[in-house]
């Protein structure tokens, strides 16, 4: 689960964001170019908030494999540690 005290600073402001723990594996850049950029050192962050088809913002979010993609409107993506 994702952590919005993490957030990577290129997140821009909004629900959705990327937190520090991104491997640069390029998933969710891949699923959704139109919310997710690289930063120099391709790490993803959130480029684009609450696009109308939130389905690739969700299917990014399930799929990232450190579970860094985080939706603060869902407690449910989020870790309370
Ligand atoms: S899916 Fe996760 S690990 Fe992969 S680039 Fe996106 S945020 Fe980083």
């Amino acid at each position: 689960m994702a952590d919005p005290r993490r957030r990577h600073p290129q997140n821009v402001p909004g629900p959705w964001f990327v937190d520090d723990r991104c491997i640069s594996c390029d998933t969710c850049t891949d699923i959704s170019p139109e919310i997710f950029g690289r930063d120099e050192a391709r790490k993803a962050f959130v480029h684009t908030q609450l696009h109308q088809d939130g389905t690739l913002f969700r299917a990014a979010l399930e799929s990232c494999p450190v579970e860094a993609v985080g939706d603060e409107a869902d407690p449910s993506s989020l870790t309370t540690a």
